[in-house]
């Protein structure tokens, strides 16, 4: 295979894994990016890492999810070690609330099947709660706890693999993509936005929200939407908080930069990706309901992403059907920085090997093929 001729469309977290897995097994690949790496959502997360919960969770995510999260265990020290960027991977516990009979029933049914997985996942007492971190809302009405849990910094780590993938020879070009030409039933071009074409012979697509461009390009549906988000970064006196909090969809926790990040809102709002006051209002009730101390905390930086939604919610990783050597490597929603470890690992095994031992078949873009008429 020429190292050259295998492009990645999209410089975030799934394409610089791509290029970082695949550089390591000597395939010096391109990664096509119009804006900057990580200058989406890949650059403005939380971080989190997380794979006890999600779309798909339990069910055919979790295995991956669970992968991916060694995976990123990994990856700490071999970034470090590669390009002296501290990722500021750290591992800690992470706390639930429940503040009504729902959200209860919801931490009960939960820590049913995360025990029967081995996760440690228990109900805790607001005694022991209060031990960890007593800023805690002991209005909550029931707490479980999870000890192996991590974050990352998602802009450092997309910048490290980008940066460790080009010291083993992958190359970044700035272009914006608007197709992809074909021949022979394989690939053998892209095409940029003022006509410039670039050969090549195989591509993944790792476009986040803008994978669905990919859909008259490859004529196979490609479904994906923008879900917005938006963080709010505090300023808050005294210790960092002792472990990450969630609550239905809302999560706080203390960041390497010494800031609380605040999380968020979920919004159909095309692929607007400003703030607004409303989402701030909506972050911050959430972020005090768990923190009432946050009240009080200074807002240093509002930000706002677009998730790449799938319309089952799962992701889409695997070969494109109707193509050799065309992959789709998106959908991560909620989770795609977590997922984006084993995305990159199953394309390089894809592409080199043409099989992976990770259990896609439940996320192959086939699902998504129009059913044929007899
Ligand atoms: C508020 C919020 C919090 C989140 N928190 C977490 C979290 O804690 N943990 C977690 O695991 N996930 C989290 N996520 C989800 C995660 O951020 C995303 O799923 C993930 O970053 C998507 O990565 P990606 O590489 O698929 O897409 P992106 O990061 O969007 O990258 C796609 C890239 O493609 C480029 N591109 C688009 N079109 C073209 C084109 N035509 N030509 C060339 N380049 C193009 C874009 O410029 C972009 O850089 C969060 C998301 C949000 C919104």
């Amino acid at each position: 295979m020429k190292s050259s001729e295998v492009v990645i469309l999209g410089g975030g977290a799934a394409g610089c894994m791509t290029a970082y897995y695949l550089a390591k097994e000597g395939v010096k690949a391109t990664v096509v990016e119009r804006e900057a790496i990580g200058s989406h959502a890949s650059g403005f997360a939380f971080g989190g890492l997380s794979f006890f919960s999600g779309a798909g969770i339990p069910g055919p995510v979790f295995p991956l999810a669970r992968e991916a999260y060694h995976l990123h265990e990994a990856l700490f020290e071999e970034l470090k070690e590669m390009t002296d960027i501290d990722t500021f991977y750290r591992k800690g516990m992470n706390i639930k609330l429940a503040f009504d009979e729902d959200q209860a029933n919801e931490i009960d049914e939960e820590v049913v099947w995360q025990e029967r997985e081995g996760l440690g996942s228990r109900i805790v007492d607001w005694d022991e709660v209060r031990s960890i971190e007593p800023r805690i809302n002991q209005e909550a009405i029931k707490f479980r706890l999870i000890g192996e849990s991590a974050e990352v910094d998602a802009y450092r780590l997309v910048i490290a693999l980008m940066q460790a993938a080009e010291k083993m020879g992958a190359i970044l070009r700035h272009g914006n993509v608007v197709g992809i030409k074909r021949q022979g039933g394989r690939p053998s071009a892209l095409v940029f936005e003022r006509g410039e074409q670039m050969p090549c012979d195989t591509v993944v697509v790792a476009l986040g929200p803008w994978s669905g461009q990919a859909s008259s390009w490859l004529d196979f549906p490609v479904p994906i939407t923008p879900l917005k988000g938006q963080i709010l970064r505090l300023e808050m006196d005294g210790p960092p908080l002792a472990s990450w909090l969630s609550f239905a969809h809302s999560y706080c926790g203390t960041k390497a930069d010494g800031l609380t990040w605040c999380g968020t809102t979920e919004e159909e709002a095309g692929f607007d990706d400003t703030t607004n006051t409303a989402g701030l209002n909506v972050v911050m009730n959430d972020a005090v309901k768990m923190v009432p101390d946050l009240a009080d905390a200074k807002l240093a930086l509002q930000t706002a992403c677009l998730r790449p939604m799938s319309s089952d919610q799962l992701p889409i990783i695997g070969p494109v059907p109707g193509w050799e050597g065309v992959y789709l490597a998106t959908g991560g929603g909620r989770k795609g920085v977590l997922l984006a470890s084993v995305m990159g690992r199953v394309m390089a095994d894809l592409i080199l090997r043409g099989e992976t031992p990770v259990d896609i078949s439940p996320l192959l873009p086939d699902r998504f093929a129009p059913a044929t008429t007899s």
